[in-house]
């Protein structure tokens, strides 16, 4: 069970998360979780390329050790990183020195200050969030593509994309395996979309 657009509650309950970036110009933030993934990285960094889009990927560390040259081509686009955590762990079912050393672990590959941090799956307690915001900036998001929902028709996906996308929102795609299939039919769609309307994409 997911929500495309957050509602205003759980943003209420967690106002030092940041959930977008509201205000009066075009520019959508766009955010890719869980890679590197070879292929499917790759192919995102082309389709931004081509709209002069920049990003922020939030990254898991154990994917930058498995393929760090997809790492580095991410940073030379000049996109933004983000520590998703070394082995994408559910804070609410790890223990906090477990959970924050799994932070920290992601720094040992990253080869750069990291100062962004997305909790997997969104879930993350009080108490890893106070330490955590000490260093980092907690970056949430206010529509999410559901490209990851394989019963998710790419059509919807791209619909529902498009309709809750304001001024200032920060988007969650990933270049995953597993969201491969939705993602290479909306992204280049919304970015189109989006393009055509005077909108900037720029990083975090
Ligand atoms: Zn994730």
């Amino acid at each position: 069970m997911y929500w495309h657009k957050n509602n205003f509650l759980i943003k209420w309950l967690y106002p030092s998360f940041v959930w977008s970036k509201p205000g009066k110009e075009k520019i959508i933030y766009l955010t890719f979780d869980d890679g590197p993934i070879p292929g499917v990285t790759e192919w995102v960094l082309d389709v931004l390329q081509h709209y002069h889009a920049k990003a922020t990927f939030f990254c898991v560390g154990d994917n930058i050790r498995k393929h760090p040259r997809v790492f580095e081509k991410v940073k030379q686009e000049g996109h933004s990183i983000g520590n998703h955590t070394f082995n994408h762990l559910n804070g609410w079912k790890t223990a906090k020195k477990i959970y924050l050393e799994n932070v920290s672990k992601f720094g040992q590959v990253a080869g750069q200050e990291v100062h962004l941090f997305r909790p997997p799956y969104g879930k993350i307690s009080r108490s890893q969030a106070a330490v955590i915001r000490q260093t980092h900036q907690l970056i949430m998001w206010d529509v999410l593509s559901g490209d990851f929902d394989n019963t998710l028709p790419a059509h919807t996906c791209l619909q529902k994309s498009i309709q809750y996308t304001q001024k200032g929102t920060i988007i969650v795609f990933h270049d995953s395996l597993k969201a491969r299939r939705n993602l290479q039919f909306v992204l280049p769609r919304y970015l189109q979309h989006f393009h055509s309307l005077g909108y900037s994409f720029e990083k975090l």
